[in-house]
């Protein structure tokens, strides 16, 4: 007999939606978790904190209402980083609290620590004060996530060269600031600090940023971030970062050197499997220290599975929330589908990105025919009361069967919008239904009706050449 039916390593978005799964089918559930990490790297470090900074950023500034209120506009003129913060650590409190309340109101037991194996089906639980206990399951879930990758060669302190959990640990708001990487959180925390007045640069080894996402949507944050004196050095790399009485020097190989307060690495995330001992249970992690899983998040033995950033791609909360859910449903032999081909992609930078299906590089390069429908905000009613001008979102559409290949918004409430295109293609709807559809008016919603005309009519147009 086993403790647990189900043990689950790590709190994040999928380890606590794996051991709340788990528990409402019945199963007798633990859950590993650092005492001050509940809720992980989403809640303490990551997602949350950098969505509610972002927040706080756009209200104090006063950035969105400017369009309205004249470009001198701002809620607060000397913005600290208190300011910042304090928001910040609500929400933290807030959430930390929301999410240990719903696991022990499902009866999941919590057991303070970090989790090792002892062998396949035991855990050993070290809660950090000297104090051990070994506790065996039939099923284990590792959800262990990830922490941010640190170049060997770099001198990190807490200050002037921090990474994206130095972000939340600054004194002040730096006036310079280099983001070295810009990939989705070097953008996001790029945008925040630029739309607070500091002066970034941002360095990026490769000639493009964001190649997964539409070319002319990261075209226009990349004129709206340069708008906000946002430098971007593509094709560059930092061979090294010179601490300096009042700050930093970051010396590029092309030999550029660029002076900062602060140089915030964002060079990629390192699967925290080092402390778990995998061998013990019959697994081995990659060199980026993640495991590998098949469709059903099943690792190389059969009753442990892996969830979430630990498993790779593509390392976001909202998949890791199903992957966690979906793993619990087959430890406990409950029927469920594999997870769903169509997965949203939304980038909190300022102005924000969303998207779902595939975009028109995509498209062309795998010969599949599309007709482009768009809707700018500043044709909506909407777009113009809440002084968002730049917004434009951009339906794919098929002319052979109408479906929608592609939905790609940018601008205000992009990452909430995208969920409308996503239901219609989920549902395998067509361009027709956002034609005959009512929207509420006025909306930024609106905009599909706007982009699916657009995009049916220019179908049209190739029929009346005849
Ligand atoms: C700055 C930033 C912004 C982000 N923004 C977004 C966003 O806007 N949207 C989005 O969807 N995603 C975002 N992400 C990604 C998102 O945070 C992660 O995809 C998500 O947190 C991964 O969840 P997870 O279940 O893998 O666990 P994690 O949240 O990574 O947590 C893992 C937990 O496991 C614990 N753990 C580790 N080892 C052990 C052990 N041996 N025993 C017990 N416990 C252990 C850790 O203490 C940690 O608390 C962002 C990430 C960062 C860093």
């Amino acid at each position: 007999m086993s403790d647990y039916d189900v043990l689950v390593l790590g709190s994040g978005p999928g380890g606590q939606k794996a051991a709340i799964a788990s528990a409402k089918l019945g199963a007798k559930v633990a859950l590993v978790e650092r005492r001050n990490m509940i809720g992980g790297v989403c809640i303490n470090t990551g997602t949350i904190p950098s969505k509610t900074l972002r927040e706080a950023v756009l209200y104090l500034t006063g950035m969105s209402q400017r369009e309205l209120y004249g470009q001198s506009y701002r809620v607060k003129d000397e913005i600290t980083i208190g300011d910042l913060t304090a928001r910040t650590s609500h929400v933290v409190g807030r959430e930390v609290d929301v999410i240990r309340s719903q696991l022990t109101r499902n009866g999941v037991t919590i057991l303070p620590g970090m989790g090792r194996f002892i062998d396949p089906h035991t855990v050993q639980v070290s809660d950090g004060s000297g104090q051990e206990r070994s506790v065996t399951a039939d099923k284990i879930v590792i959800a262990t996530g990830t922490t941010p990758a640190r170049p060997s060669s770099v001198d990190f302190d807490a200050q002037t060269i921090i990474d994206s959990d130095g972000i939340l640990g600054l004194e002040k708001i730096p006036r310079s600031m280099i983001v070295v990487g810009a990939g989705v959180i070097g953008i996001e925390y790029a945008s925040m600090f630029a739309a607070l007045g500091t002066k970034v640069t941002v360095i990026e080894q490769r000639m493009r940023m964001l190649e997964f996402c539409d070319t002319e949507v990261v075209e226009a944050l990349k004129y709206h971030l340069r708008d906000l004196a946002v430098t971007f050095r593509f094709g560059e790399t930092v061979s090294a970062v010179e601490k300096r009485k009042n700050g930093t020097v970051a010396v590029l190989e092309s030999g550029k050197k660029i002076p900062a307060d602060t140089v915030m690495y964002s060079a990629g995330r390192q699967g925290m499997t080092e402390f778990l001992d995998l061998p013990k249970a019959g697994l081995a992690a990659d060199k980026r220290g993640r495991i590998k899983v098949d469709s059903l998040f099943r690792t190389e033995v059969e009753h442990i599975y892996a969830v979430g950033d630990v498993i790779g791609f593509p390392a976001l909360a909202a998949t890791s929330m199903e992957q966690g859910r979906l793993a619990a449903h087959h430890a406990c032999d409950e029927p469920a589908h594999e997870m769903h081909q169509l997965q949203p992609i939304g980038i909190y930078s300022i102005p924000e990105i969303s998207y779902i299906g595939r975009t028109e590089d995509e498209l062309t390069e795998q010969r599949v025919p599309f007709e482009v429908g768009v809707s700018r905000y500043r044709e909506l009613a909407r777009g113009q009361i809440i002084g968002d001008s730049y917004g434009v979102l951009k339906l794919l559409v098929s002319p052979e069967d109408r479906s929608l290949l592609g939905v790609h918004v940018f601008g205000t409430g992009a990452t909430e919008l995208v969920h409308i295109g996503q239901a219609v293609m989920g549902c395998g709807g067509t361009v027709d239904y956002l034609v005959d559809t009512v929207f509420n008016y006025p909306t930024l919603a609106e905009s599909y009706k706007v982009a699916a005309l657009d995009a049916t009519n220019k179908i049209r147009q190739i029929t009346m050449i005849d």
